[in-house]
């Protein structure tokens, strides 16, 4: 049922009270529902579905029934070899495994709950380079979710981003379209969750724990201004989201300063109220200075666009404040963001840098929001697009004088088809080959003229440039849980009765962004075994 209000007072009691509504949070409560017990979300926002409802909702989950349908080569063995590459040693092996069960599992348990996912042809694992990956892909995302449905969406869904969740522009499906990506998936947990009798209390911010002789018991949230105490028999599973949003805790967990607050892409809510609490009670923290790195751009009304398929579209380029290219402009985001912070480290003018492009560009792909073809003067006088007819007075505009040269390089690399320098849509090496999946699949460009897909000549006037920013789609440290998602005090001793899922958990991901879906599947995987944890009926160990 849901309420705008909470309705009760006195101290409601419930078996499991979930703290937050994304993915992690609502499939926690739908697992206590499916499990017959009662279960409470408490949303800060007016709306559900946190960052996650503003998310393409890709979802990483190896070897799970979709990616077998497909055909896919996939196995646990094999994933298991891939996150042995990628995040290796930086968290437990037992985690990793636990994630490749649980993964795998919740998505065929959703199934049976009528929320429905479909395979994402061909989006490959980040790094195809490395041993266990899957070059053809184990992502999947929810169905999209058909317009005429939403009637039967018992509460409100966060609204999707101005600009969409990355996706490139000419995929948008438009406001009747159907609904995909985070909108499709929270709307279709909200319909599970309502169906399997599970409250859904909005404007609800949890303030603190509840503990009594050592066992967190309940919570507290605010009602109206108003403290109310809610008890939970069974559990706390707090999905209340990172610090994000939260200046003070990104600069005291060192947080790198050159990514601002106000440059996430994470709700405003996700001020780390649960890490908070956890902390408070002795909770053991990790990964607290990193975050889901995002290359980004800031538009003319101050929001951020996250860079993601322009990066694979040819004919643009990344160049730092001296107009020198120095990364592969098709580098996953999070990899992006932490060459970023490495570079500026080594004295190279990175964060911020600038994206620099033609007409025929932003005509044919757009940029950071602005949809192909639109008139780009009202991005130009904000100050946000700078514009010049000739690459050397652009060069003088943005104050970076090797950019002459550098697009002079770089038309001859796009003519030829090799990118010597950062091998984007590499030629060349074995490893730059495999490598280059990755570049290549957004097929933004589909066949052009050019011989290699992700580059072409910057050529025809006016030309742009646009600054790239370190954002961030949300923190990634939090606290350190078990194999089932029960927070571990700094002895690693579980808290009796506490519990955690998504940023609100130190990621088993380490510093590592395997995948599509790396950040959500996660928070489903360890929100739904922490729930059957709580349940008792975790009769299962990782294989
Ligand atoms: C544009 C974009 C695209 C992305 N695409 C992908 C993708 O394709 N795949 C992927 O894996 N990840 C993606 N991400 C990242 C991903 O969406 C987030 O990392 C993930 O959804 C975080 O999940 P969460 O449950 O931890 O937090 P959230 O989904 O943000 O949920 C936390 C909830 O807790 C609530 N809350 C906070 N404090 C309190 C409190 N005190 N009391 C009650 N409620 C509280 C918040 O309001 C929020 O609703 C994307 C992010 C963005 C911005």
């Amino acid at each position: 049922m849901f309420y705008q209000d909470c309705p009760m007072s006195g101290t409601p009691e419930y078996d499991v009270v979930v703290v937050g509504s994304g993915a992690g949070g609502l499939v926690g409560a739908l697992t206590a529902a499916d499990a017959g017990l009662r279960a409470l979300v408490v949303e800060k926002a007016d709306t559900f579905g946190g960052t996650t409802a503003l998310s393409g909702a890709g979802l990483w989950a190896p070897a799970n029934l979709h990616v077998l349908a497909a055909g896919q080569p996939d196995s646990f063995e094999l994933a298991r070899e891939y996150l042995r590459n990628t995040v290796g040693d930086r968290t437990p092996q037992s985690m990793q495994d636990a994630f490749l069960v649980a993964a795998a599992d919740v998505i065929a348990w959703l199934e049976t709950k009528s929320v429905r996912f479909s395979y994402m042809t061909g989006y490959p694992d980040y790094r195809p380079d490395l041993a266990g990956a899957l070059l053809t892909g184990r992502a999947i995302t929810p169905k999209v979710f058909p317009h005429k449905r939403l009637g039967e969406v018992p509460a409100p869904v966060r609204p999707k981003l101005a600009m969409g969740h990355g996706g490139p522009p000419i995929t948008d499906p438009g406001p009747e379209g159907p609904e995909w990506g985070g909108q499709s998936l929270i709307a279709q947990l909200l319909i599970a969750c309502e169906a399997g009798g599970v409250d859904l209390w909005a404007s609800t911010p949890f303030t603190d724990l509840v503990v009594e002789d050592g066992r967190v018991t309940g919570i507290r949230v605010l009602h109206d201004g108003e403290e109310l105490a809610i008890t939970a028999r069974l559990g706390v599973l707090l999905a209340s989201g990172g610090f994000e949003r939260n200046e003070a805790m990104r600069k005291e967990h060192s947080v790198a300063p050159a990514a601002r607050a106000d440059w996430t892409l994470g709700v405003p809510e996700n001020t780390g109220d649960g890490i908070r609490a956890g902390m408070a009670l002795g909770a053991a923290t990790d990964l607290l200075e990193d975050c889901w790195w995002a290359p980004g751009f800031v538009r003319p009304d101050g929001e951020v666009s996250f860079l993601l398929w322009e990066r694979a579209a040819p004919g643009g380029i990344v160049v730092d404040r001296n107009g020198e290219r120095w990364i592969n402009e098709g580098t996953d985001y999070n990899t992006f963001g932490h060459r970023m912070l490495e570079a500026e480290a080594n004295g190279r003018p990175a964060i911020p840098s600038w994206w620099v492009m033609d007409q025929h560009f932003v005509d044919e792909y757009g940029f950071g929001g602005l949809r192909p073809g639109v008139d780009t003067t009202p991005w130009v006088e904000a100050g946000a697009l700078v514009r010049a007819d000739t690459i050397e007075e652009l060069a003088a505009a943005i104050g970076a004088p090797a950019l002459v040269s550098t697009i002079e390089r770089w038309n001859r690399s796009a003519l030829a088809g090799v990118d010597e320098e950062l091998g984007r849509g590499a030629e060349g090496s074995h490893e730059r080959q495999l490598l280059s999946v990755f570049h290549r699949y957004p097929g933004i460009a589909g066949p052009h003229e050019h011989p290699n897909p992700c580059l072409a000549p910057i050529g025809d006037g006016p030309f742009y440039a646009g600054q790239v920013v370190l954002a961030d789609l949300g923190t990634k440290g939090g606290l350190v849980c078990d194999e089932s998602g029960h927070v571990l005090d700094k002895e690693r001793r579980p808290l009796p009765g506490l519990y955690a899922c998504g940023n609100t958990m130190a990621s088993m991901m380490g510093h590592a962004y395997p995948g599509p879906g790396a950040c959500i599947t996660p928070a489903m995987a360890f929100g739904h075994v922490a729930v059957q944890n709580m349940a008792g009926s975790l009769d299962r160990a990782p294989a």
